[in-house]
Order: C-alpha cells, then structure tokens, then sequence
C-alpha cells in the first residue's frame, strides 16, 4: 500500500527510512530504523546541473545565461557548495541519471568538470550504467573537448544543432557555422559517443518546405539515435521578441507551423523513429531517460542559477542571476523559492506533461492525486474530445490522437481542474 500512495515521499539512507505525506488523506510523518537499507537506496534519482554561459546569444533564446565569462570559476565552485548543500533534497542518493545543461556546458574546460563531478561522486552513488547527458553546442566539440566529456564519464551528448542551413543559423544568430554541425556529430561518433541527441527547430520563416526536408535528410544520414524538434517561438525577451514589438519581424504563421510538424513527424516516423513525446524522437527506444523523468513526475534535483527542483508537492527555482546566486551559496544559502503544489497543480502538471508523451496520462493515477472521480467530473470535456477525434482512452490510459498532437496544450488546459 505504501508504494501505491502516490502522496508520499521517502528518503532512504544506509540504515533508515523516513517517509512523509499522506496515507487515505491524512498527513503521516515516520521514520524506520535498519541495519541496512542498501537495497532500498537504489531508488532512481535524478540531478540537473545548469551552466549559465555562453559565447553570444542566440536571437530566440530565453534560457538564463551570461556571456560574460569572468564568474565561471566563481560559478563551478558555487554549483559543487550547492550539490553539498542540497544532497540531502532527495529521497535517496543513488543517482540513475545526470544532465548538464545550459546555458552551454560544453564551455566547461577539463578541470572544471573533473571538479563537478568529483563533487557529484562525493554526495551521491551513481548507477553505473547511470545516463549522463552533456548539452554541447557544435563549435566546442574539439577532439580534446570529446576527449574530456569521455574522461568525465559523459556518456550521451545533445548537441545543438538547430539547422544544418546556413542562412538559417545566421538568422537565428547561432556560434557555429553548418558544416560545423555536421563535422562535430561525424567526429563524436568517432570517439565512442553513440547516444546523441540533436535538437533542431523547425517553423523558421520560408517560402517553402524545401530547407527542413533538406535538414532531415541529412538527420536521417547521420543515423541518430535522438531527435527533439522545437517550434520557433518569439519569446517577449529576446531580440526576435524585441524586433517583432518593433513591427520588423512577422509572428510565426501557425499554419506554415503545422505543415512543418507534420513533414517532421511523417519523415522521422517512416524512418523508424518513435515520436514518444510531441517534441521528442527516439529510434529503438532509445529515449532521454533524464527528460521522461520530468514528463513521469519523478523527484529530481536542480542545481546552479534559475534551476528547478522538484518532490512530490514542492517545487523550487534557484534564483535566475549568477552575482545573487553565487553571493548567496558563499553565504551558506540556497536562494530559492520555494513553490507548494496543490492537488489541482498536481493534476494539472501531469495532464500537461502526461499528454504529451506516448504512454499518455493513467486515469487511475488521476482519481488517486485528485481523491474525487477526476473523470466524472471532467466527463463532458472528454467525451467532446474525444468525439472530435483529439483523445482517446483506452482502459486506464487517455492519450491523445495524432490530430491531438497539434493541438496538447490547449486539450490539457481544456481538461484542467481548478
Ligand atoms: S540557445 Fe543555447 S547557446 Fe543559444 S543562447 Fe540559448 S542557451 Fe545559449
């Protein structure tokens, strides 16, 4: 019964185990005693390390970054205080996955990783066969930088490719040049490093199809194992944000969007790829084991500037400034704020992250978050959905349809409780 209740929280160490939360609604607080609770410490965690730098910044990016580099070693240090100071936030220590993202981790010089993750290694176990991820833009992946992340234990990279056309990169202001894109993923593979992923964006304006049925080919070319294909948006901050405010640039055309993410869709999937999230494609299931972890709701942990955490009923975002964060990890603190989640938040992340992945949302799980018939209540707006064809549910699991896909965000908000 206790695995079951989805409301409870534990963390396990070497010879205990306390757990928090609620059993049949009411809020229960224990704590076990064991010689050894070994086994139990192989709860799967997972840690998200986030290097705020990079070299310019890319014209759509709304991501939390400096391209002033003079803090970075002020910053490593402050992200090893960090995973110290936070090593106990998850419920056990025992590391399944790990991924540096960014910002651009592939700045990180050799030393600087070494340094990270000699500090992973000295708050946590990690699996052995634990996926590490390294986010790498193509202009850094040098044989020395590959050597290095191969050194470090990276086992998986994700680079940033986003076009393999030239105008296109210049446009969105990207650091590397096309040939640099492919190049590097031809040279990574000749190092060892087959889990690649590639991240690509599609809906950038053009008169025609022709520029992304040219980047899939070449996708396809390079025999990946893993794709994540974003939509262009123009996000307030930025600069496409700025010039689209002034009138100089067009919002995206959401019909010219949606033929591009049918193209992707039916160009990946007839090559053997699995679309199991809307954004993501993985070939013989070679999936982010880190990223499903977020779209499951499993604990995991955030560490470094404007990163996230979350547990259960509780999320946390470290602040989103390099000074304030490392003025205030010098000061023994974490600035965080610190998010309490009810159960209609609850319900509601999962309707929104759940629907977009493959194995779509279980209603069984749903009943049990809300303790009140989820599906009564939202019976209406399920039955219109799925009259007009953009879910469907079988058993205990809603999905959506391939015409649903188009259309995730706004079918999980039509579905959210308050
Ligand atoms: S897209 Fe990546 S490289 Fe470009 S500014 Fe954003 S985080 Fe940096």
């Amino acid at each position: 019964m206790l695995i079951e209740d989805a409301s409870l929280y534990f963390e396990i160490t070497k010879n205990r185990v306390a757990y928090q939360g609620k059993i049949q609604g009411r809020p229960r607080f224990s704590v076990l005693l064991y010689a050894d609770c070994s086994a139990l410490c192989h709860v799967i965690m997972h840690l998200y390390i986030h290097i705020p730098f990079c070299k310019q910044a890319c014209y759509y990016c709304d991501f939390h970054f400096s391209t002033n580099m003079a803090q970075k070693s002020a910053m490593v240090e402050a992200i090893c205080t960090e995973i110290g100071l936070q090593a106990s936030y998850l419920p056990s220590r025992h590391l399944e996955t790990i991924y540096l993202g960014g910002g651009t981790p592939s700045l990180l010089q050799k030393h600087e990783l070494e340094q990270i993750f000699e500090t992973i290694h000295r708050y946590f176990t990690v699996n052995p066969n634990a996926e590490i991820t390294l986010e790498a833009n193509p202009d850094d992946l040098s044989l020395a930088q590959l050597q290095a992340f191969k050194q470090a234990g990276i086992n998986r990279l994700s680079i940033g490719v986003q076009s393999f056309y030239e105008p296109h990169l210049q446009q969105m202001h990207r650091a590397h040049q096309a040939h640099q894109a492919e190049s590097c993923i031809k040279l990574a593979q000749d190092q060892g490093f087959h889990n690649i992923s590639i991240d690509l964006i599609y809906a950038i304006p053009h008169p025609d199809h022709r520029v992304l049925e040219a980047d899939l080919d070449k996708v396809l070319a390079l025999s990946l194992p893993h794709i994540s294909a974003y939509c262009l948006t123009i996000e307030p901050q930025t600069v496409f944000g700025k010039w689209h405010k002034q009138g100089k640039m067009p919002a995206i055309d959401d019909h010219f969007a949606a033929e591009q993410f049918d193209i992707l869709i039916k160009t990946l999937c007839s090559a053997g790829y699995e679309q199991y999230e809307i954004s993501n494609f993985a070939h013989a299931q070679q999936y982010s084991k880190h990223n499903t972890s977020y779209w499951q709701q499993k604990p995991y942990l955030g560490i470094g500037p404007s990163a996230h955490s979350y547990h259960g009923n509780t999320r946390q975002y470290n602040v989103a400034n390099n000074a304030q964060y490392i003025k205030a990890i010098a000061q023994g603190q974490v600035p965080a704020t610190v998010e309490h989640l009810s159960i209609a938040d609850q319900i509601n992340e999962y309707l929104l992250t759940g629907l977009r992945t493959q194995w779509g949302c279980s209603l069984r799980y749903l009943e049990q978050l809300g303790q009140a018939s989820f599906v009564q209540r939202q019976a209406p707006i399920i039955a219109r959905l799925t009259q007009i064809g953009h879910l469907s549910i079988n058993a205990d699991v809603m999905k959506l349809t391939e015409t649903g896909k188009f259309f995730a965000d706004r079918i999980a908000s039509d579905l959210f409780v308050e």
